[in-house]
């Protein structure tokens, strides 16, 4: 299997085929969710593609067969800023009743101006984080009825902007910043990965996280000159002040260089199919590779909190 910084998902998945799996991958409308599905679909897996727009969902399945006419794969809509929705996607997938082998919890938002989801939640700890967090919770029973599962989160070297505010994750007493809002978010996706993996590994379910890289998407909507010259900024202050790293790639500049969406989609490839990863359940990923997230997205008890809170603000349980 091909890895490193450099490979492509089509690189890291090779001849290995997955007929006969199912997998679901949210936000796989465009950038590297749907390049994520392509490469899932390209190798024999039935995909459902999870998205909000429908017109945006067509086009990507059609993208998808248009190359591969044989390939398995559909859209159901899903909106990750409302847990009604959520609930009946989940409900949808249930009926169909299939195993369901891989869970790339892949849709996110980044930067917005403060936001607020259908249930008042802060638009990316609600989209990013809760958003996945039901959806997890809804698809257990189909998840625990596939053989070896896995859950992806797709998370984000920019956690290092912020931990987790268990206090008060909405920002409805703080004032809002939204790297801080992002940062937030992503750091509950490998905490949510990490405690997710520590409840079901027993079970045979495993659960990732990682950085896919720094790629060229519309994952930007939000972000002005100021925005990108605040990021360069924080980068070098990283680089130069606290010696601390995840990208091999990154330059003396403090920047990282960016990536292809298909080398943007390799390292999500590799966690989901990765027999090394077996070993190492909970693991935060970085060019195809484990990797070393920072202290407040490792910590056991952080990781169990915000499940505990991830419960209760979404009214959710996990059916074991
Ligand atoms: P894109 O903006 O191209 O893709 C994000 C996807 O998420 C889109 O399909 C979008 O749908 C979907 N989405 C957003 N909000 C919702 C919602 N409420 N419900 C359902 N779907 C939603 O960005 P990327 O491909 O770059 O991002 C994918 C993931 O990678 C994200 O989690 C991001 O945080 C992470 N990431 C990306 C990096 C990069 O450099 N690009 C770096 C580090 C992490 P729609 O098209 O309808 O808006």
């Amino acid at each position: 299997m091909s890895q490193g910084a450099t490979a492509t998902a089509t690189d890291v998945i090779g001849p290995l085929r997955l007929d006969g799996r199912n997998a679901v991958v949210t936000g796989a409308s465009g950038g590297i969710g749907l390049e994520t599905a392509r490469v899932l679909a390209a190798a024999g897996a039935n995909v459902t593609i999870a998205v909000r727009d429908p017109a945006k969902g067509a086009a990507a399945v059609a993208a998808i067969l248009s190359e591969l006419p044989d390939a398995q794969v559909d859209q159901e809509a899903l909106d990750l800023a409302s847990l009604q929705n959520i609930r009946e996607f989940c409900e949808r997938l249930r009926r169909r009743d299939v195993p369901l082998d891989l869970l790339v919890n892949n849709a996110g938002v980044m930067f917005p101006p403060l936001t607020r989801t259908d249930d008042g939640f802060e638009l990316q700890f609600g989209t990013n984080h809760l958003g996945h967090f039901v959806t997890t919770a809804g698809l257990l029973p189909l998840l625990l009825g596939a053989r070896e599962p896995r859950v992806v989160n797709v998370s984000s070297a920019g956690h290092a902007m912020s931990g987790v505010d268990f206090d008060d994750p909405n920002f409805d007493r703080r004032e809002y910043d939204k790297f801080v809002g992002y940062g937030q978010s992503k750091t509950a996706n490998v905490l949510f990965a990490t405690e997710l993996d520590r409840r079901y590994q027993d079970r045979g379910l495993h659960s990732f996280s990682l950085h896919p890289g720094m790629i060229a998407t519309d994952l930007a909507r939000h972000m002005d000159t100021e925005d990108f010259n605040r990021l360069i900024e924080r980068a070098q202050s990283r680089a130069t002040h606290d010696g601390v790293d995840d990208d091999s790639d990154r330059p003396a500049t403090g920047m990282p260089s960016f990536k292809s969406i298909p080398q943007g989609a390799a390292t999500t490839i590799w966690a989901c199919i990765a027999p090394e990863l077996d070993t190492h359940g909970g693991a935060y990923c970085s060019d195809c590779a484990i990797a070393t997230a920072e202290p407040w997205a490792r910590d056991a008890s952080y990781a169990q909190r915000l499940w505990e809170v991830s419960e209760h603000l979404t009214a959710t349980r996990f059916v074991s």
